[in-house]
C-alpha cells in the first residue's frame, strides 16, 4: 500500500470566470497546471489584467518543480510573466502554446532568463515524483492537452479545456483511447472543466462553421470583415482557405491577429499560399470583392482594430456600405454593451452584419463539452473521485450534481473552490484547510507591476499624483462641443509651466481629430482623451495621476 499524501490546492478557476491555476503537491514536491489571467470587470478603473494571488507557491518556493500549460489560452497562460517574474521555474508546454507564451515573455523582457520546455502529446515526462503524461484533446485553440498525473498515490487527469470534437480542422483527434486505457487502470482523480455544463447534448465541431462561411462568402459582393478572437486558429484557418478559394486576398489587422496569424503559419497550421496575404495599405489597391479582412476585437473592445473602423478611425480598414462583417466569436458576458454599440456603428454605416443570433448554420461554436461529452469522458474514465474546475460556483455545483448522478461511474464528488485544499492519503479523500488566495490587479505597461490592491492603488494615485478630470460639454442632438475642456485636478500640482494650457489642448486636439461618431460613442472618446492626456502628462511630469474624463451632455 503506497503511503503518502497527496494535495490538491486550487489557486484560482474554481468558482470564478479565468485566472486558472492548480498546484498539485505530493510530500515537498508540488507542480503547478496552468497560470492565467482574468479579465477585469469595467469597474477596475485602470487595471488591464487580473491574475491570481500565489502566496502559497512563494511560500513554498524551494519545493515548485514547474508549470505545466495545457493550451495556450489567456485564462491559462496570461499569468506567466507575473509568475516567472516572483518564480522563475520551469514551464512545460506544447509546440504551439509555447510559441504564444515566448512572445508574451518577450513583450516583458523576461524571454531570456525563462526555462522554457517543449512537451508533446503522447511523451511521458518526469517531474519530481509525478510522471506526467499529456493527452491530445480538441479545443477552439489548437496544440492542446489533458494531463494524466502519475503520482505514488494513483493518476490524476486534468482535462485541461475540451470538447469532443470528431473532425477538428487540424486532424489531430481527442485521444479517447487513452482516456479510456486509465478507465481500464483506474484512477484516482478526474478534474474536469465545467464551462459549458448547463448546455445538453454534444457541441457541435469546428468544422459547423464552415457551413456558415461558405455561404457567406459564396454571397458576399463587397469587402468581407471577419473578426475572431486572434486565438481561433481553426477559424483563421478556414477564412483564409475560403479566401484562397474565392478569389479574395487576405489581410490581417490588429496586432493580435497578425502575431497569432504569423505563429500559426510558422507552425504548419495555416497554410497561406504565395500572394494571399496583403499589407493593410495594399487593400486600397484591390477591388472591393477581391479583399478579406481578418480583424481584432470581437469583445467591442474600444481600442480595437474593429471598433476603430466602425467609427471610421483606422487608417485603412475602412467599412462601406454594402461590406459584410462577421462576428465569429461569442459574446463574453459582460461585453454585451460595448459589442452592440460596435453591431450598431456598422449598421449605421450600411454594412451586413453577421453574429451570433442563435440561428443555424452557426456563425461560432463553443469550444468547450457540452454535458454528453462531460458524460462520456467521466464514464471512460470511471474515477474513484471526481472534482469539477474550470467554472463559477454554479458551473461547479452543477457539475458535481451531474457527476453524482453517474453512480456507477464516480466513487465520490469533491466540490472545492479556489483555496481549498483536498487532501489524499490511504484513509481517502478531504477537505483539509484554506490557504491564500486572491485577485492581484496589474497596471498597464507593464504586466509584472502589481497594483497591491484597488483601494491602495486609488489611496497611492491620488495621495502621490492626484487626479485629473477633463470636463467635456457635448450637445446630446449635434453632438457639438459645446465650450472649451475644463480641466479640473485634485492633489496633482499643477505648478504654472503652461501645463494645464497645453492639457486643455490635448483635449481639444483630441476632440477635433474624431469623428462625430466617435464623439457620439462615449466609452470611445472618453478613452482617447484619457490615453492622449496619461501620454502628455507623464511626458511633462513624469507623474501618472488618474485621469477620469467627464461628460456633460447638454
Ligand atoms: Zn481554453
Ligand atoms: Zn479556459
Amino acid at each position: 500500500m503506497p503511503t503518502g499524501k497527496l494535495q490538491i490546492v486550487p489557486l484560482g478557476g474554481l468558482g470564478e470566470f479565468g485566472m486558472n491555476c492548480m498546484a498539485i503537491r505530493f510530500g515537498d514536491d508540488i507542480i503547478v497546471i496552468d497560470a492565467g489571467l482574468m479579465f477585469p470587470e469595467a469597474e477596475l478603473l485602470g487595471v488591464d489584467i487580473v491574475v491570481p494571488d500565489i502566496s502559497y507557491l512563494l511560500e513554498n518556493r524551494e519545493h515548485v518543480r514547474g508549470i505545466i500549460l495545457t493550451h495556450g489560452h489567456e485564462d491559462h497562460i496570461g499569468a506567466i510573466p507575473w509568475v516567472l517574474s516572483e518564480l522563475n521555474v520551469p514551464v512545460f508546454a506544447t509546440e504551439f502554446t509555447l510559441a504564444y507564451v515566448e512572445d508574451k515573455l518577450d513583450e516583458h523582457g523576461l524571454l531570456d532568463d525563462a526555462d522554457l520546455r517543449e512537451i508533446r502529446a503522447g511523451q511521458r515526462f518526469k517531474l519530481g515524483p509525478f510522471t506526467i503524461h499529456p493527452i491530445q484533446v480538441t479545443h477552439s485553440l489548437v496544440d492542446c492537452v489533458a494531463l494524466a498525473i502519475h503520482t505514488p498515490l494513483g493518476v490524476l487527469i486534468h482535462t485541461g479545456d475540451f470538447k469532443v470534437d470528431p473532425t477538428p480542422t487540424d486532424n489531430r483527434l481527442f485521444d479517447l483511447h487513452a482516456f479510456a486505457e486509465y478507465g481500464k487502470q483506474g484512477v484516482l482523480v478526474l478534474m474536469q472543466d465545467s464551462t459549458n455544463v448547463e448546455r445538453k447534448g454534444y457541441t457541435p465541431s469546428e468544422r459547423a462553421v464552415r457551413r456558415k462561411f461558405d455561404e457567406v462568402f459564396a454571397h458576399t459582393q463587397r469587402r468581407l470583415f471577419i473578426s475572431c478572437f486572434s486565438s481561433s486558429i481553426h477559424r483563421i484557418k478556414l477564412a483564409t482557405e475560403l479566401a484562397w478559394q474565392h478569389g479574395r486576398k487576405v489581410c490581417f489587422m490588429g496586432r493580435s491577429m497578425v502575431n497569432s496569424a504569423e505563429i500559426a503559419e510558422d507552425l504548419g497550421y495555416i497554410e497561406v499560399p504565395e500572394g494571399l496575404v496583403i499589407n493593410p495599405g495594399e487593400m486600397r489597391t484591390l477591388p472591393p470583392e477581391r479583399v478579406c479582412v481578418l480583424i481584432s476585437g470581437t469583445q467591442g473592445e474600444p481600442m480595437s482594430a474593429l471598433s476603430r473602423a466602425a467609427v471610421d478611425n483606422h487608417k485603412h480598414a475602412k467599412i462601406e456600405k454594402g461590406d459584410t462583417v462577421v462576428l465569429s466569436s461569442r459574446i463574453i458576458p459582460g461585453n454585451e454593451k460595448a459589442i452592440y454599440r460596435v453591431i450598431d456603428h456598422l449598421f449605421r454605416r450600411e454594412a451586413h452584419v453577421i453574429y451570433d443570433d442563435g440561428t443555424t448554420p452557426p456563425v461560432h461554436v463553443s469550444g468547450h463539452g457540452s454535458q454528453e461529452e462531460l458524460r462520456l469522458i467521466i464514464n471512460l474514465v470511471r474515477p474513484k473521485y471526481f472534482i469539477p474546475v474550470h467554472g463559477e460556483y454554479r458551473q461547479l455545483k452543477l457539475h458535481a450534481e451531474l457527476a453524482g448522478a453517474m453512480k456507477s461511474s464516480v466513487g465520490k464528488v469533491m466540490l472545492i473552490e479556489s483555496g481549498d485544499v483536498l487532501e489524499i492519503d490511504e484513509q481517502g479523500a478531504r477537505k483539509s484547510g484554506r490557504i491564500t488566495v486572491g485577485r492581484v490587479c496589474m497596471d498597464s505597461g507593464s504586466r509584472t507591476d502589481v497594483i497591491e490592491d484597488l483601494i491602495v492603488k486609488d489611496r497611492r494615485h491620488l495621495s502621490e499624483d492626484g487626479i485629473v478630470l477633463p470636463i467635456i460639454a457635448i450637445n446630446k442632438h449635434s453632438g457639438a462641443i459645446e465650450s472649451a475642456p475644463e480641466i479640473v485636478t485634485r492633489g496633482f500640482n499643477v505648478g504654472d509651466n503652461g501645463l494645464m494650457e497645453g492639457a486643455r489642448q490635448i483635449v481639444m486636439d483630441t476632440l477635433n481629430q474624431s469623428s462625430d461618431e466617435e464623439k457620439g460613442d462615449y466609452g470611445v472618446i472618453k478613452e482617447k482623451i484619457r490615453a492622449d492626456l496619461k501620454r502628455y502628462i507623464t511626458k511633462q511630469t513624469q507623474k501618472r495621476p488618474m485621469i477620469m474624463p467627464v461628460i456633460l451632455e447638454i
